[in-house]
């Protein structure tokens, strides 16, 4: 590695003392040395995430620990050598967070990946932060409990969640991550080892660090353990797909649904272009009649879940009958839960169809959703001046807008990226719901974010981390 500037706390200039032979034997000793990869040995993955607009790079050396204690020693030695540490769960993320910017250590949490715990009584999972979603999805259904948060990618650790406050699908109805962490363990920047929270949801005692750590994106500290809130299993489920002429008539269907009583676990919301993006990548199509299909401007894809059958179906014509008042054309129920799962597959497939028909950057701004048409309206017209393509999806139920847009200048991309800001912050909003700012919004988010916090923030982050070696050039 160069000696080089990371990028620094007000552009305090750190040097960097380059990994050299020694230093790599030092972290040979304390994971083991076929958990230390360098050189030929590095594999491509671990240069990247799945941002769409951040360039893979390649770390000095990635480090695979086990324990806790592990993690401590490398940090107190990263931090006495002044060596950049990048924490990396999954590597699903959306804004290059685990991608290193100025080289050092890649530390992968993929041996952390034991479940400690499944506690019926109170509710809860204690784990390590390397398990993925679908180790723990299926750790918990055995216990006839379910952890009720899925942010599109099953690959996704639970530390990553943490450390981005993931979202989903599913927050209409429980939330984001962060309001089922209970607790935490994590390393300090210095190598200290804090623990935070319990197996209790109330607490008052100073500051919660817990949800400090929590949406902190790897800069605060490295998070090896979580305490996580658990919800009984719901034993239905029913799919609905709304089709309208307009999206204004698509977002005013979800305060009524809301309000109704029905809380559905799913309301997404999705455009013809994208629609048809998804189809044309997963090959499913959906069964919407063709001069509906021709119409419609906008769509919803809605989830019911409940205690039983009965139940479902009583709520799914409450919900059937509040769309066709809002002026949806068409509503319908898949006949086979086959079919209601692709559905739900084609949503969960819509970054892919993104991706593959040549999006160059996922947008993820959210405003309050009554706002979701304006916003929208004013998207079709930056698109219109900027003569580009942006398609558009969404958590509808909470105002949270994926919009895809194909624009390979860059300088135009920066452009337009600029004006959606603005304009979802003056809506109200914010210009990350849910991927994090890392280093794809890096730029414009300290531009636009008022400069009062950011100053805050950068103070927050010299007190976990004086010599600003974890996760550099994330966030600031
Ligand atoms: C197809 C697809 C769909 C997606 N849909 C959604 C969605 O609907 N909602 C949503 O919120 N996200 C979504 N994502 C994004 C992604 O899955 C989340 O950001 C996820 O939380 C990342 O987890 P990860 O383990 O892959 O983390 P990584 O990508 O490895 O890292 C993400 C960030 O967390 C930090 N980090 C990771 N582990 C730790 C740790 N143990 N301690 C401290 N910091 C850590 C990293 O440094 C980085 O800053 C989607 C991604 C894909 C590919």
């Amino acid at each position: 590695m160069t000696p080089s500037t990371i990028y620094g706390l007000k552009r305090v200039i750190v040097v960097v003392v380059p990994l050299d032979v020694e230093m790599i034997e030092r972290l040979k000793q304390i994971v083991g040395a076929e958990n230390v990869l360098v050189g030929e040995s590095l594999d491509e993955k671990y240069a990247r995430d799945e941002a769409l607009a951040v360039k893979p790079c390649m770390p000095e050396v990635v480090v695979k620990p086990q324990t806790t204690e592990e993690i401590a020693e490398i940090l107190r030695l990263a931090n006495e050598k002044r060596i950049p540490v990048t924490p990396r769960g999954g590597g699903t993320g959306l804004s290059g967070g685990c991608v290193t910017s100025s080289g050092g250590i890649l530390l992968s949490l993929e041996r952390m990946n034991r479940i400690l715990e499944i506690d019926e009584e109170n509710h809860v999972a204690v784990v390590e932060a390397g398990v993925t979603l679908s180790e723990l999805f299926k750790a918990v259904e055995a216990h006839g409990l379910c952890y009720p948060i899925y942010p599109g990618e099953a690959s996704a650790t639970v530390g990553g969640n943490v450390a981005t406050n993931a979202g989903g699908m599913m927050a209409i109805k429980y939330g984001v991550t962060r309001h089922f962490v209970l607790g935490l363990e994590a390393v300090l920047p210095t190598g200290e080892v804090i623990k935070t929270g319990g197996k209790y949801g109330k607490v008052s005692s100073g500051y919660d660090l817990t949800q400090l750590i929590v949406g902190s994106e790897g800069t605060l500290a490295v998070i090896t353990k979580v305490i996580l809130k658990l919800v009984p299993k719901q034993k239905a489920k029913i799919t609905l797909f709304a089709a309208f002429r307009n999206l204004k008539n698509c977002v005013k269907t979800v305060p009524l649904l809301l309000k109704s009583g029905v809380t559905p676990l799913i309301v997404e919301f999705m455009d013809k272009l994208g629609l048809f993006g998804m189809e044309n990548y997963t090959g499913i199509r959906v069964p919407i009649n063709e001069p509906v299909r021709e119409e419609a401007e906008a769509f919803l894809l809605i989830v019911l879940e409940g205690e039983n059958q009965e139940q479902v179906y009583k709520n799914a014509e409450v919900v059937g009958d509040i769309c066709m008042e809002s002026g949806a054309m068409e509503v319908f129920v898949p006949s086979t839960e086959r079919a209601q799962r692709e559905l739900l597959e084609l949503r969960e497939k819509s970054f892919y169809a993104a991706r593959d028909s040549g999006a160059t950057f996922l947008v993820d701004v959210v405003v309050p959703r009554s706002e979701i048409p304006k916003f929208m309206e004013y998207v079709k017209e930056v698109s219109a001046k900027y003569s580009t393509v942006i398609t558009g999806t969404g958590h509808a139920g909470d105002g949270n807008i994926h919009l895809a847009i194909l624009e390979p200048d860059r300088n135009k991309l920066s452009s337009i990226l600029k004006e959606i800001y603005l304009f979802g912050k003056a809506l109200g909003g914010a210009i990350s719901a849910e991927h994090g700012i890392g280093m794809e919004k890096r730029e414009l988010f300290l531009e636009l974010e008022d400069h009062v916090k950011i100053e805050l923030m950068r103070r927050i982050k010299k007190a976990f981390d004086p010599n600003n070696i974890l996760n550099p050039g994330k966030i600031f």
